[in-house]
């Protein structure tokens, strides 16, 4: 690759936070409050209202030429929200009542009053999620939960987390007014857009403030809003008054991390990611298989244990109705019963359950050895040899107990997949992989099998094993490539110090640059942390403009208003359309020379997640979602998780990516995946809310961009179940 190389380079640290844009005032500036960008912001994400009523109903009761005029509004929305935001509204009234419906489903938004959602209810073993029994559930379960990075609970220092966490029993006791301020006594607001006299409002119950309508706010937004529904209405009112989201949560209104810890948090180090599995990733649509047999051996469990309340359990799972599965809680089914008993029949080839298991997994998961090994060679199996449930696993990755207990028969076993051809010419795919980079060889060690055989195993089949490494830093048998070609000649970031540059962003920069350049005659290049050319092209800054913002960055010249003044490619940034081709071509180079879009660094990321967190969406709109489709179009793996059960999706949503989602959901990514504390992207999107500072709206527009968009157009919702997560899509 021959590429100008940058004279001094740095971690894009800014672009990966949604706050690179900075607040152009624009409009009077008390009309522009922090606030009412906020509402403007909202409605306008929620609603399919006009711009000019939107801007009429929050100004109320301002008079009409005196409010900001569309174009006033339009600079904002475009300073709040990108250029060109109008496709992450509304598109029917269909669309914008879904997006109402998962807010009001919201627990984080419903702190903002004392009483829970309106669809909460209580939990039970038979309710499935237990984020809707009360407003500070969500945030208790991460008080429990162990830090990946830094050992300390992300919300110790949270008000909320001292809340108590008992489950919902009815609707609060209202109080007096002059209760309030001392129930959320913190010091910070809670949801600063209430006007005062919406306190009364906050302690009534849901029900009858929205039955009565003798507040007088009501009756002004029917006159504002005259001629739409009375549900439209009371959307929008919500919309003003109720689904405020609570943020500056934290003590100082920042994030937890930035107050202990003096490196700028990056979407690798967020302390609102989910903390890593602790064990293997529990369950999987291959576990459902014998869902009858884990439930018996699973302990008590109950609702507010740290292993249900993540979805580590089988209580979600149980009470799922699947149109068809081969076992359920009570045992296996009709189909199920005669493959353990009589073997497999042509018919059975053709059904799939919900999960997309076959009968081959359900035979792999439970039937006697000489079973699957004789189907596995029947012709009829042959359309179903090499297929995937909805989590990537083939029958092979879902092997019961018993194979590992018969080395003989897994022995056998193997070497008909590895050598065998089958019907139709077809060979069996050893080396795929699930949708965390795993193998079976992968999977091997966590199984009990001795380590002598373990190892002999991997002796035997050494020359078909994948080396790559999976989402939780394994590699069955070290690649022989892989070490630098020459030796870095800097120090770590850790220990390089300047005062220019205290975090070495520079040097890391360069290092970064250096291996993407070095990967396109070397492809399987990676650095000491496992990333390959296409991860630190990802990481790298292109530009020196950007290098230079983020190195030392000026409050007084800040980037939104150092993009108009580019003229010279010197002072363009990374978000330019020319550093944006720029880097478009460097991806399609590293692709074209064979560096792999799946490769998963030591952290368990892949280049796409990298991609997804990095590249900058406040300027050029257009290219950057050329990149993320060049990538996929490449093979990238748009179901891949990390070892946080992160996907791709999910790093979008930390980072306020809403080009990035967009293009991910255009490519069907899963909108119903869970991370390792269980929380669907809805959730992840308001837990980032949360740590929204006060005075940029930006991150709070960016958050609740992304909400509002996967909610509509994507469908996503606030609980997904096991079915919606793990339902195999046709
Ligand atoms: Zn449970």
């Amino acid at each position: 690759m021959n590429h100008p190389s940058p004279p001094s380079l740095m971690i894009p640290s800014s672009s990966a936070s949604p706050s690179s844009i900075t607040n152009v005032p624009t409009g009077r500036p008390p009309l522009w409050t922090n606030s009412t960008q906020r509402k403007v912001c909202r409605l306008y994400l929620y609603t399919t209202l006009s711009i000019s009523k939107i801007l009429e109903v929050v100004h109320h009761p301002m008079p009409v030429d005196s409010i900001p005029g569309k174009d006033s509004a339009n600079k904002k929305l475009n300073a709040l929200l990108d250029k060109e935001p109008r496709w992450l509204k509304p598109r029917s009234e269909e669309d914008m009542i879904r997006r109402c419906e998962q807010l009001a489903k919201s627990p984080t938004r419903a702190t903002a009053c004392p009483w829970p959602a309106p669809l909460a209810r209580p939990h039970s073993n038979s309710a499935p999620p237990p984020f809707s029994q009360t407003c500070t559930t969500p945030i208790k379960q991460e008080t429990g939960a162990q830090s990946a990075t830094l050992g300390v609970s992300p919300w110790s220092n949270s008000p909320v987390s001292q809340l108590p966490s008992t489950p919902y029993n009815g609707p609060p006791t209202p109080q007096p007014p002059g209760a309030y301020p001392a129930t959320h006594g913190h010091g910070r607001s809670l949801s600063d857009d209430y006007t005062a006299g919406d306190v009364t409002l906050r302690l009534m119950p849901v029900s009858s403030r929205l039955s009565t309508s003798t507040d007088q706010t009501t009756g002004s937004f029917h006159r504002m809003l005259e001629g739409f529904s009375d549900n439209y209405i009371r959307s929008v009112k919500r919309l003003v008054k109720r689904y405020t989201a609570p943020i500056g949560q934290t003590p100082m209104g920042t994030s937890p991390l930035s107050d202990t810890v003096a490196a700028e948090p990056t979407w690798a180090n967020d302390p609102d990611a989910s903390p890593v599995f602790s064990t293997r990733p529990f369950p999987l649509p291959g576990d459902l298989l014998s869902i009858d047999v884990h439930l018996q051996q699973q302990n008590y469990c109950f609702a507010e244990s740290e292993e249900h309340q993540k979805r580590w359990c089988l209580c979600h799972a149980q009470h799922q109705t699947p149109n068809f599965a081969w076992a359920t809680a009570q045992g296996p089914t009709r189909h199920g019963m005669q493959l353990l008993t009589a073997g497999a029949y042509p018919a059975h080839a053709e059904l799939r359950d919900d999960f997309g298991n076959t009968m081959l997994h359900f035979l792999a998961a439970r039937g006697l050895e000489e079973l699957l090994i004789h189907a596995v060679q029947a012709d009829y199996s042959a359309p179903i040899l090499n297929a995937k449930n909805s989590a990537g696993q083939t029958f092979l990755h879902v092997l019961g107990a018993s194979w590992f207990q018969r080395l003989d028969a897994l022995l056998r076993l193997l070497d008909l997949l590895a050598t065998g051809v089958f019907d139709q010419g077809l060979r069996f795919d050893i080396g795929a992989c699930d949708h965390y980079g795993r193998t079976f060889f992968h999977m091997l060690p966590s199984s009990d099998i001795p380590s002598e055989t373990l190892q002999s195993i991997f002796q035997r089949y050494r020359g078909i094993i994948r080396t790559s490494r999976d989402a939780f830093d394994f590699q069955p048998i070290s690649p022989d490539a892989g070490a630098p070609t020459e030796p870095m000649d800097c120090d770590r970031r850790e220990s390089h110090d300047s005062g220019n540059d205290p975090f070495g962003y520079r040097l890391l920069d360069s290092r970064f640059l250096q291996l993407a350049r070095e990967a396109s005659s070397n492809p399987s290049l990676e650095d000491d942390a496992g990333r390959n050319g296409l991860h630190c092209l990802a990481m790298a800054t292109l530009s020196q403009r950007s290098l230079i913002n983020k190195v030392s960055p000026s409050p007084t010249t800040p980037q939104g208003r150092n993009k108009k003044k580019a003229r010279t490619p010197e002072e363009m940034l990374d978000s330019s359309e020319e550093k944006l081709q720029f880097r478009l071509s460097l991806v399609e180079g590293l692709l074209d020379a064979g560096v792999d879009p799946n490769h998963y660094d030591s952290r368990g990321n892949t280049p796409l997640m990298a991609f997804c967190a990095e590249l900058p969406e406040d300027d050029d709109y257009k290219t950057g979602p050329l990149i993320l489709e060049r990538l996929i179009k490449q093979g990238a793996n748009v179901h891949a998780r990390n070892r946080a059960g992160e996907t791709a999706l999910h790093i979008a949503v930390r980072c306020g990516r809403k080009l990035a989602i967009k293009v991910l959901l255009d490519h069907g990514a899963n909108v119903h995946a869970r991370d390792a504390s269980g929380r669907s992207l809805l959730a992840l999107a308001d837990v980032k809310m949360r740590s929204c500072k006060e005075d940029v709206p930006v991150d709070y527009c960016h958050y609740e961009a992304c909400r509002a968009y996967l909610s509509g157009k994507g469908y996503a919702v606030q609980e997904p179940s096991v079915l919606q997560e793990w339902g195999a899509r046709t």
